[in-house]
Formats: C-alpha cells, structure tokens, sequence
C-alpha cells in the first residue's frame, strides 16, 4: 500500500546538491544521514569560504596594518555583523564569538555566576538538558556554595510546567534551559517560561544548541538574558558558536580569560580591559570557522528558516509515522512540539548494535546517552537511537532507515 507522501517545502530538495559530503557511498550504499543534531553536514558555499580565506586571506585579526590583515579583519567581523542580524541582537557589541555553545554556557557560569553567588542561591535548570547545560553549574556551584535544582519532565518529555515555576523562588538567581532537548526534540515554550522567570526576577540563559539551526530565533522577542549556540550544528565549521548576551549585564561581567586582543592597556600594576564583546575574546580566535560561520549563516537565510522549519516539520512527521510501523518500536520522546529529533528504541536490542547494523547499509543515527544521561535516566534506559534531520534530508532517507531497521529486526528475532 502507498503511504501518503508528506508535502515538503518544493525548493529545499534540490539543496542537498550543495552538501557534497552526502554524495557518497559509505559501506556500499549511498549515504543516508541522519546524524544533523550531533553535527550537520556542510554546504559547499561553507567550504568555499573557508578555502579562500585559507587560500587568499589568511593572517591575524585586528593586530596588523598590513593588507592581509584587513582583509581577514573584514571577513571575520563581517561574520559578526551576519550573526548579530540572525538572531537580531541589538548590537554588534553582544555577539560574543566562542568555540562553541559549551564554551558560551562556561563562560556564562564562570563570569556572570561565580562572582554573584552565594551559598543559599540557587541555579534552576531541567531534566532534558545537555551535560553542557548541567556540568558547568555544577562546577560554580561547588565554587560558590550555591544549590543546583532540577524541574522534572514527564513521559513525554515535556518540562512539567507547574513544578517549574514552583521553582521559581527568590533564591533563583538564574534559570538554563535547553529551546530545543537534543535527547528527545522538545521545543520548550519560551515565551512563557522567560516570562514567568522573568516575573520572578531571574536571569535567564536559553542552550540554542538544537534551536538555531531549525527555526527562526530572535533573542529581543524571547526576552532572554544569554542565549548560546554552536556553528557545527547549524551547517558551518566546528569549533564556532556564539554567546549572546545583554550588553549590560555582559559590561557588568568580568573577562573569562586573560591574553591578547582583551585589553586595551597591560603594564604590571593595571590592566584596562577591551570594549565588548573583544573583552570576552582573548587570544587568536578561529578565524577562518567564524567566517565559515559567516557564510553559513548566509546559506541558512537564502534558504529561509520558515522553509526548513516547516520542511522538517512535515519529514519528522512522515518519520514518527513510518516507525509506528516497524513492530517493536518504542518512542521515546514524544511532546506535543517536537523538533526534528527522534529518540527510539527497537525491541531489546542495544541501541549500539542497532547503529552499526545500519550502519553497515550506509545510514548515519547516533546511539547511546546524547550527552543527557539524567534524560536517559528518567526514562530508564542507558541509551536510544536518534534520528535527526537536517534540511538536507528526504522521505528516501526515511524509507532507507525503516528498511534498514526491518532488517536489524529479523537479524536479532
Ligand atoms: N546543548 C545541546 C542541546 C546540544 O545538543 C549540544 C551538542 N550536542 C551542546 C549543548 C554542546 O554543543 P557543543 O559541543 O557544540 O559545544
């Protein structure tokens, strides 16, 4: 019997031409992956850019007089002034470059917290969350003496809403929430959560990680106070990523790390440190990520993030139906707004064995605990299989997996 075909955004099919890396066999047939919220493919355009300032441009950044130099300058700040516009920051001054979001959740924890906090305040956060958005206020917790609660989620994977805002109590200096759970794909209703937090007095930092790369964001809208994402995952280098912050709270912070490109004056007695957000920048930064960073940010625009937000709406759907029909799939992950993740599992067999099964007939999923054990916890497992999906994917892909599962279901019945 045929399966009604979703309707999928007409133009996003012919973009997976610009992925070369997908043009390929792997194991003896053509690559199907579905591996994007680990780390999604690059578009040529990316590879490009990053080549030429390889090629053409190289040097370092707002040091040098010399042509080369300006050159550089130009393109890596450019880069800042297309991620300012992405997400509309107010400023130029509150894109804060890093390598990545964990290195944005750090530093958050590190200069904005550690010299705040106090014993008896506490950090809220919740149980979807990413090690990245867990272990760094476990760190400045053990440094300052402040508390670390955790609001639960249900069978679903949902925040239990009313328990998260019970939460919400004067010692909560500051909430982190993932927007997206990259375990399970829930898209957390921000608006409503920054509101109450915000109603609360607390400060809030939304983990874009899984956010930015499928819809639209727009930090002034949301209302946050930080907001951190990655480029890797959003079609550029690895190694990238972004801390937004509020210009005045990130002048009130002091400098994470110490080194060139900081400061504005070093002698032994005194240092005056940079403007923003170079305050926040010291060394020689990835240059050439951030302009790839740059050009993916271009690519995702002339794609439209309403494209591919309603194009892997529809594929995710064509999935969650199309694995209601293999027997002895278990979903896990199942919240009203989900996002292109899909965690499952298939009878009793081990998620790794599942993944190197499919492997073996070119198909990319992730296995294991997606770095969210306490999610994995919650719902008694050690481990899932994930399929993400990118712009880039198709309901072929789809179809390739669930042949591919059939199969590693005979293989172990
Ligand atoms: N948060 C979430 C929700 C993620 O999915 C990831 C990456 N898997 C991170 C944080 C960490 O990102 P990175 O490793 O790029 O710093």
């Amino acid at each position: 019997m045929n399966q009604p075909q979703p309707t999928l955004v007409a133009d996003i099919a012919a973009c997976r031409n610009d992925f070369p890396a997908l043009n390929q066999d792997v194991n003896g047939h053509s690559l199907v992956y579905l591996d994007s919220a680990a780390s999604a493919q690059q578009p040529l355009a990316v590879i490009e850019a990053v080549a030429r300032y390889q090629n053409d441009d190289h040097a370092n950044v707002h040091r040098g007089v010399h042509t080369l130099s300006h050159r550089a300058t130009e393109l890596y700040e450019g880069a800042r002034d297309k991620l300012r516009k992405f997400v509309n920051a107010a400023s130029r001054a509150e894109i804060v470059l890093t390598s990545g979001t964990t290195e944005s959740i750090n530093l958050v924890a590190q200069s904005y917290c550690r010299p705040t906090l106090r014993s008896g305040d506490q950090i809220l956060i919740t149980w979807l969350e990413h090690h990245s958005n867990i272990v760094p206020w476990q760190l400045v917790c053990e440094q300052t003496g402040a508390e670390l609660i955790v609001a639960p989620i249900n069978d679903r994977g949902e925040i239990e809403l009313d328990e998260l805002y019970a939460l919400m109590t004067g010692p909560v200096k500051l909430l982190s929430l993932s927007h997206v759970s990259n375990a399970l794909g829930t898209v957390n209703p921000l608006r409503e959560i920054i509101d109450r937090a915000k109603k609360a007095g607390i400060t809030v930092l939304i983990d874009g990680a899984q956010g930015v790369p499928h819809m639209t964001v727009d930090v002034q809208a949301l209302d946050c106070d930080f907001y951190a994402f990655s480029g890797h995952k959003m079609f550029g280098p690895t190694g990238t990523g972004v801390l937004w912050g509020r210009e005045a709270l990130l002048e009130e912070m002091p400098p994470y790390k110490g080194g060139g490109d900081m400061i504005l004056e070093v002698s032994f007695d005194n240092t005056v440190f940079n403007d923003l957000p170079y305050k926040f920048e010291a060394g020689t930064p990835n240059i050439s990520g951030t302009i790839g960073l740059g050009a993916a940010v271009d690519y995702l625009q002339s794609v439209g993030m309403d494209n591919i937000s309603e194009h892997e709406k529809a594929l995710h759907e064509y999935l969650v139906d199309k694995l209601a029909g293999v027997n002895g799939i278990r979903l896990i992950g199942t919240a009203r707004n989900q996002a292109s993740v899909q965690s499952f599992m298939l009878n009793d067999i081990h998620p790794h064995d599942l993944g190197t099964i499919v492997d073996h007939q070119g198909i990319a999923i992730r296995t294991g605990h997606h770095c969210a054990m306490p999610v994995m916890q919650r719902f008694g497992l050690s481990g899932t299989a994930r399929a993400s999906l990118g712009l880039y994917n198709n309901t072929d892909d789809v179809d390739r997996l669930i042949l591919a599962l059939e199969k590693a279901r005979q293989i172990f019945a």
